[in-house]
């Protein structure tokens, strides 16, 4: 039996989804595979596990929980542990590098990617009472492919008389997708949708629409909490740099400690409707503005806050290339609102560690208003209490990847119409609530699309269509997608995978392709992998790929509260250990990958020492970045040791550098590899008549390309200029550029 804490009961009779919990059962109960529809905070993600718990679905078996993002799956695996009083022994998550399952797991938070894995080893998940696909409507590739296998799963166990049921969660977005696809389920399933008690928000568009979104969106902040009546706001920017950089702002406006709190009766603060936003007709605004002018209601001194709490994770140094083009730190123009309330400025995405995430759900020190400066994680997977206003910068960061050149860019779009409503929708939770949107209605109703792409129309699908191999799903095209891929990425797909000897020229799995499908990495790292063994490379080459596989490894450029002059020498700094890290020769050649591997080794040294943390912040790593990779190489070499009997590989915390030959074999391997991707070097005498030719100091001509790809601001082959090399990815900020360069001699 559960027994719940009074407060948790009372928070959990809140939500809507508590009254369905009979008919919800009921309908699970009687059908192997249902659709539960509900808008978000009406209580999917926390209360439906905790249903199929108590209704003994765990009881010989466990309950699966995929989600899209890490992020939710950790932090609502915490989230139903609370609520149950439960450990996380119990109510546990599995994501790519970490997890807390143990054999007395019940509920397993894990993201799709995992759940497909474990496909691949147990085609019945015969672990499994019940899978729960949640987030649906994101329309994650892992997620899609879920649905389109468990289609098939279900029936069979159902046959082998030891049922499986699927529960598919979803926000009340076309659903027809999943209901409507002959395909994928011939009858259709049952449709569960949970009302929600959702209030109105009236929306305000603007007149014009400013390019500058983040100062719009700062600027409408500082009205809101000038102006307007109690209530949190929610702003949504497009990454983790922007809400980084914005947080930093509205702190410096509205600081925590004030000597005189008092919120000035002033005339001059009259509700002037911006110039710049179209009429709403809305008269709740006014009235609350008097209201809140004309209460007598001091705001007292806030407390003493442990601000070791209330620190951005930035402020040690993250910054990701992709982020660095846009965003100028311009924190100097901002002066301090002295007359205002406080407010308690949280910042929200993916990277954040969790218990900060946790902030969220928390109430803010009385006297200040919350405000929470998000991605898009808050649209639908994370739902925050006492939202009143929305800014809406409709703005939203995709990675896009070219069909033809194989380019991927991030880029800032416009979002879709379904998920600036879902925005919108956030602010009618505790009353009646408004939305800012920072557009115009023209521009949201010609520019917006009705819903954003599947992801897989817009990605590379190789590993996919390796693991489905694998899976001995010989007709891809066939396979029952909820929407299918684009034809043409799925016949490169297995181009490039017959090119690197994972699949024969009849399509089927070769023994190569199978080895290299067990790594969690990317097919042309297993490939990388499979060579390295016969050269006797192996510890260096899984260090190279567990450091190729984590994002953001090396930092580019330290942000936080110091000045310009303390940047610049930081990254000089920087960039010398990096070049020293480099060596010479073939090393020196190895590029960024030999950065990586000598970065990879000093961190483990120096955490054998216990002094991991300080090293990294001290030679521009992510600490985070670091311990995945620690966790990938033991996962890799593991890997490697049950299916490579013969090889003997350890992770050795003490790997000494490759010597000169090692490197120049390793060079041989990326270039194996990574063959389609290289690059050569613009000549002086190919730039153009009219063009400057130092702009083309570092530019490159890569593949099929027509514009020049360019060697990143930390290369350490900027000293060298190779004339041929092959990169890990291109990727596009205010120009193109090559990530993790090798130098190489093409035969
Ligand atoms: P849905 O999945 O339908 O969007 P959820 O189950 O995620 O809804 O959320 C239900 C409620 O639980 C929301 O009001 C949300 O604010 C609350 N909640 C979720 N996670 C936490 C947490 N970690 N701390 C406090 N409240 C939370
Ligand atoms: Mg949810």
């Amino acid at each position: 039996d559960v027994i719940r804490s009074k407060e948790i009961q009372i928070a959990r009779l809140k939500l809507p989804i508590l009254a369905e919990e009979q008919q919800i059962m009921e309908v699970i109960n009687e059908n192997s595979i249902i659709v539960l529809a509900g808008e978000t905070g009406s209580g999917k993600t926390t209360q439906v596990p905790q249903f199929l718990y108590e209704a003994g679905y765990a009881l010989k078996h466990q309950i699966a929980v995929t989600e899209p993002r890490r992020v939710a799956a950790i932090s609502m695996s915490q989230r139903v542990a609370k609520e149950m009083n439960l450990s996380t022994k119990e109510v546990s998550y599995l994501i790519r590098f970490e997890g807390n399952v143990t054999d007395d797991t019940k509920i397993k938070f894990m993201t799709d990617g995992v759940l497909l894995k474990e496909i691949q080893t147990d085609f019945l998940l015969s672990k499994y009472s019940v899978v729960i696909l949640d987030e649906a409507h994101e329309r994650s590739v892992y997620t899609d492919i879920l649905i389109g296998l468990l289609s098939r799963i279900v029936p069979l166990r159902n046959k082998k008389g030891n049922p499986l049921k699927l529960v598919i969660m979803s926000a009340t977005l076309r659903l027809e997708d999943f209901t409507q696809n002959l395909r994928l389920f011939k009858a259709p399933p049952p449709v569960i949708k949970v009302e929600t008690r959702q209030f109105p928000v009236t929306i305000h568009f603007n007149k014009r629409t400013n390019e500058n979104y983040l100062k719009e969106a700062f600027n409408k902040i500082v009205k809101i909490n000038t102006q307007l009546p109690e209530g949190g706001v929610l702003v949504f920017v497009t990454g983790q740099q922007e809400v980084i950089s914005l947080v930093r702002k509205l702190r410096k406006a509205f600081p925590l400690r004030h000597k005189k709190n008092i919120l000035k009766k002033n005339k001059d603060l009259i509700h002037k409707k911006d110039e710049n936003e179209e009429d709403s007709n809305d008269e709740g605004i006014e009235r609350g503005l008097k209201k809140a002018l004309t209460s007598k209601k001091k705001i007292k001194i806030i407390p003493e806050i442990n601000l070791d709490d209330y620190s951005i994770p930035g402020d040690s140094g993250i910054a990701s290339d992709e982020d660095l083009s846009d965003i100028e730190d311009d924190e100097t123009d901002v002066t301090t609102i002295t007359n205002a309330q406080p407010l308690w400025t949280l910042p929200l995405y993916s990277l954040l560690p969790s218990f900060k995430q946790q902030k969220v759900f928390e109430d803010p020190p009385p006297g200040c208003r919350l405000c929470v400066v998000s991605t898009n994680v808050a649209e639908t997977s994370l739902t925050i209490p006492n939202i009143k206003y929305v800014v809406d910068t409709g703005k939203t960061k995709v990675k896009l990847y070219d069909k033809v050149t194989g380019v991927t860019s991030y880029v800032v779009n416009w979002t879709s119409k379904a998920s600036a409503n879902q925005r919108a929708g956030r602010a009618g939770r505790l009353g009646p609530g408004h939305c800012y949107r920072l557009y115009s209605s023209a521009v949201f109703n010609d520019e917006f699309q009705d819903y954003s792409i599947p992801e897989i129309r817009q990605k590379p699908v190789d590993d996919l269509y390796l693991q489905m191999k694998c899976m001995n799903i010989d007709k891809i095209v066939n396979f029952p997608f909820p929407t299918a891929p684009d034809l043409m990425q799925l016949k490169s797909a297995q181009t490039r995978l017959e090119t690197l000897g994972a699949l024969n020229n009849k399509g089927q799995v070769t023994a190569l392709g199978r080895a290299i499908s067990k790594f969690p990495v990317l097919p042309r790292y297993g490939k990388m992998l499979a060579l390295s063994h016969q050269q006797d490379l192996l510890p260096y080459t899984i260090c190279m790929i567990a450091a190729l596989s984590v994002q953001e490894v090396l930092l580019e450029v330290p942000i936080g509260q110091i000045s310009l002059e303390e940047r610049k020498e930081t990254r000089q700094r920087w960039f010398s250990t990096r070049l020293q890290w480099a060596g010479r020769g073939n090393s020196l050649l190895l590029g960024d990958n030999m950065v990586l591997l000598r970065a990879v080794g000093a961190a483990e040294y120096a955490h054998s020492e216990g002094k991991l943390e300080v090293f990294c912040s001290e030679n521009g790593l992510r600490h985070k970045a670091i311990t995945e990779i620690r966790k990938l190489r033991i996962q890799l070499t593991g890997e490697i040791k049950k299916n490579v009997p013969d090889a003997s590989v350890v992770v050795d915390p003490k790997l000494k550098p490759p010597e000169d030959l090692q490197a120049k074999l390793l060079r041989q391997i990326l270039l194996a590899g990574m063959g389609d991707q290289v690059a050569k070097k613009i000549q002086p005498d190919e730039v153009k008549e009219g063009e400057d030719k130092a702009k083309f100091k570092y530019a490159y001509t890569a593949n099929n390309m027509e514009e020049p790809v360019f060697l990143h601001q930390g290369s350490v082959l900027k000293k060298t200029l190779p004339e041929y090399v092959v990169y890990q990815e291109i990727y596009e900020t205010n120009r193109m550029y090559m990530r993790g360069v090798t130098a190489v001699e093409p035969e």
